[in-house]
C-alpha cells in the first residue's frame, strides 16, 4: 500500500517556511510514498506550485489531509485541519503541547501519532533530526548579521588610506546553538567576539570559534545539557563581572533560555543606559520574552544611543534554507518510521518514543492493521 504524505500550507502570521521542499520530497518518492502538497505552500519562499514535480497540488484542507497517513507542517496545524485527519494518522510538526491544551485534545479523541520535533532528544544520534539545532544554527548566523546591519560601523578591522578602523567587539550571551553560531559569524566577519554562558563548558566551544570567555564563576548547568535559573545570589555576581563587557561591546547577540521558563533576563535597563554610543543588540530570545529588560519582542527600538533589534520567527526570516534544513531533519525521521515501504515505527528506538507526543501506545495496534501488506 503507497504511503499517503500531505504537506500543510503554513498559515500562522509571519511564518514563510514550508516543511518540504521539491529535493527532499523526490527522495520521499523513491522511499515509496505519494506526495501532496497543498496550493501556494511555498509561495513565502519564492517556491510555486510548479516547482514541486514530484507532488501533487491540493487547494482545500480537508481534502489534503482527509486520507494522508502522515501530515507533515512546521508549526502546530489548526484544530480543524486535525479534525479533517483520517483516524490514527501520523502528524509531525513542532507542537509545544503545553501551550496547545485544545490541539492535543484533539490530537488524543483522533488517535493522532503526533511526533513534536521540539522532542527530539538532544543526543548524538538523533542531530539529524534535531530541528531545534537546524533552525538556531540559521538564526544565529542571522542575528550576527542584523548587528553588523544595525551597527554604523563595520566589524572587521580595516586599513585605509587614511588610517585604521578599529575592530567591532561583539558579545554573545547565552552559547548554546544560536550563540556558538553567532559567534562563529561574528569572527568570520572580522570582529573581537566574547563569548558568556552559565555553563562552563561552553568556554572550549567559545574558544575554539576564535572567541573570548567570559567567566564568571557561576556554574548553573541544569539536567539534560540545558541551564537552569540562576538565584538572586548568582544573577548579583554574574553582574558584577559581565557590566564591564555589556558596556565595551558594539554589539551584543543574546541567546539565552532556559527550558520551560520565560526567557531571563541578562542585560538591565541599567546596564543599557551604560552602554556605548551607536551600540546594538540583537535579542534572539524575543520569541521567549527577550533577555533584555527593555526588549519589545517583534521591534526595534531606540532607547538613548542604543539600538535594541528583536525579531521574532528568526529561522523564517531564512525562509528558503530554514525549510531545506527542516526537510531534511523531517526525512531523516521519517526513515526511522517507515521500513520497505510501510510504516512501522520502531518503539524501543529512543529517539521514536520520546519524539512522540500523542497516540503511542493505543494506535501502534491499529497502524499495523492499517499498514499490512
Ligand atoms: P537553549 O536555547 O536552551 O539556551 C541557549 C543558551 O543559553 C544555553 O547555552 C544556556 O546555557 C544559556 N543560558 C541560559 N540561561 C543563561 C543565563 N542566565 N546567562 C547566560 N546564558 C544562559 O540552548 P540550546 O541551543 O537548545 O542547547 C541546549 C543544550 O543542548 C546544550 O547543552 C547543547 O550543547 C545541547 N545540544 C545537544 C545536541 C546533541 O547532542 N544532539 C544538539 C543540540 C543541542
Amino acid at each position: 500500500m503507497t504511503i499517503k504524505i500531505a504537506v500543510l500550507k503554513e498559515t500562522r502570521s509571519g511564518e514563510r517556511r514550508v516543511a518540504m521542499v521539491p529535493s527532499v520530497i523526490e527522495k520521499l518518492v523513491r522511499m515509496g510514498a505519494q506526495v501532496a502538497i497543498q496550493s501556494g505552500a511555498g509561495d513565502a519562499i519564492k517556491l510555486p506550485d510548479a516547482a514541486f514535480k514530484h507532488a501533487t497540488s491540493v487547494a482545500d484542507t480537508a481534502q489534503l489531509v482527509g486520507d494522508a497517513d502522515i501530515v507533515l507542517a512546521v508549526q502546530p496545524p489548526t484544530i480543524e485541519t486535525v479534525q479533517a485527519m483520517k483516524a490514527g494518522a501520523i502528524l509531525i510538526s513542532f507542537v509545544y503541547g503545553n501551550k496547545e491544551p485544545a490541539l492535543v485534545d484533539m490530537l488524543q479523541q483522533k488517535k493522532i501519532i503526533c511526533f513534536a520535533m521540539e522532542r527530539v532528544p538532544r543526543i548524538s544520534r538523533a542531530q539529524a533530526m534535531d530541528a531545534l539545532s537546524s533552525q538556531a544554527t540559521l538564526a544565529g548566523y542571522y542575528a550576527a548579521l542584523l548587528g553588523a546591519t544595525h551597527l554604523a560601523r563595520i566589524f572587521p578591522r580595516m586599513t585605509t588610506a587614511v588610517g585604521s578602523l578599529r575592530p567591532a567587539t561583539v558579545l554573545v550571551m547565552g552559547l548554546g546553538v544560536a550563540g556558538l553560531q553567532a559567534i562563529a559569524t561574528a569572527h568570520r566577519l572580522g570582529a573581537v567576539v566574547e563569548g558568556y554562558d552559565v555553563r562552563p563548558e561552553t568556554k572550549g566551544e567559545a574558544l575554539s570559534l576564535g572567541a573570548k570567555f567570559v567567566d564568571t564563576g557561576v556554574n548553573a548547568t541544569g539536567e539534560g545539557g540545558y541551564a537552569r535559573e540562576l538565584t538572586q545570589e548568582e544573577k548579583a555576581k554574574v553582574a558584577q563581572i559581565v557590566t564591564a563587557h555589556i558596556q565595551q561591546a558594539d554589539v551584543i547577540v543574546t541567546t539565552a533560555s532556559v527550558p520551560g521558563r520565560p526567557a531571563p533576563k541578562l542585560i538591565s535597563k541599567a546596564q543599557v543606559d551604560g552602554m556605548k554610543t551607536g551600540a546594538v543588540i540583537v535579542d534572539l530570545a524575543a520569541d521567549g520574552g527577550g533577555n533584555c529588560e527593555y526588549t519589545k519582542p517583534g521591534e526595534t527600538l531606540r532607547i538613548g544611543e542604543v539600538t535594541i533589534v528583536a525579531p521574532l520567527n528568526v529561522p523564517s526570516l531564512l525562509g528558503e534554507h530554514a525549510s531545506e534544513l527542516y526537510a531534511k531533519n523531517l526525512l531523516n525521521l521519517l526513515e526511522l518510521l517507515v521500513h520497505d515501504g510501510r510504516i512501522s515505527p520502531d518503539w524501543s528506538d529512543e529517539v521514536v518514543a520520546k519524539t512522540a507526543l500523542t497516540g503511542t501506545s493505543e494506535a501502534k495496534p491499529a497502524m499495523s492493521e492499517q499498514h499490512a501488506a
